[in-house]
């Protein structure tokens, strides 16, 4: 399977100095309102993202031969992560992975287009029904989790995981997720998760989608 996801984008593996970095957002703070608010992506990006960040380099440290693995290498082979790091590396590494992701998946106004809409429509019916399949997938997610759509086995599938858990991990390759943790959401929304759904399919952005997508094949 090639690496799709991080060549020539976030989250390079900093040969120099043997860290992960947290990228900047590539996009202003409020340039998700009114979907996504201001504060929420300070908090989110510079406190919650960056935080798994350095706590995957922490945990790294003393294990100079896995920091020069790719982060989605580490992520898909966790049972090659020594025991004493194992669940620090699916967390922490998790929540950079997934988090690097959602930043790119986020923009304003880009209307769905390309391979990923036909492929849409042939697995789901129609946008509108992937939608209600996604939302539903999303409502169901108990607690703390992301809702994905994957490439597995070469078809589309709507899959939800706990925690940080990365759809990588179980060889799916994400390419699109929805952050549910409450951080993601509670300042602007509170409890009502059915309304941060419906916000983000106003900011999805699909350009980002379709180049996971073709990149998966
Ligand atoms: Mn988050």
């Amino acid at each position: 399977m090639p690496s799709y996801l991080l060549d020539n984008r976030s989250l390079i593996n900093n040969i120099e100095n043997m860290k992960y970095t947290a990228e900047d957002l590539s996009y202003d703070y409020n340039a998700l309102e009114p979907f996504i608010d201001q504060q929420t992506m300070e908090i989110h990006h510079d406190k919650h993202y960056v935080g798994y960040v350095d706590k995957l380099n922490a945990a790294l440290e003393p294990h100079p031969d896995l920091q020069d693995k790719s982060l989605e290498d580490l992520l898909k082979n966790l049972n090659d992560i020594p025991d004493s790091i194992r669940s620090a590396v699916r967390n922490n590494g998790g929540g950079a992975l997934n988090h690097a992701m959602f930043w790119q998946l986020l923009k304003k106004d880009v209307a769905i287009s390309g391979d990923i809409a036909t492929a849409i429509d042939e697995r789901f019916g129609s946008l509108s029904e992937f939608k209600a399949q996604f939302t539903d997938a999303t409502l169901k997610v108990f607690g703390s989790g992301w809702a994905w759509l994957v490439v597995a086995n070469g078809q589309l599938e709507i899959v939800t995981t706990a925690n940080q858990d990365t759809p990588i991990s179980s060889g799916q390759m994400p390419i699109l997720g929805l952050d549910v943790w409450e951080h993601a959401y509670y300042l602007k929304y509170q409890n009502r998760r059915p309304e941060y759904i419906e916000a983000f399919f106003n900011v999805i952005n699909w350009e980002q989608v379709n180049e996971y997508y073709n990149n998966s094949k």
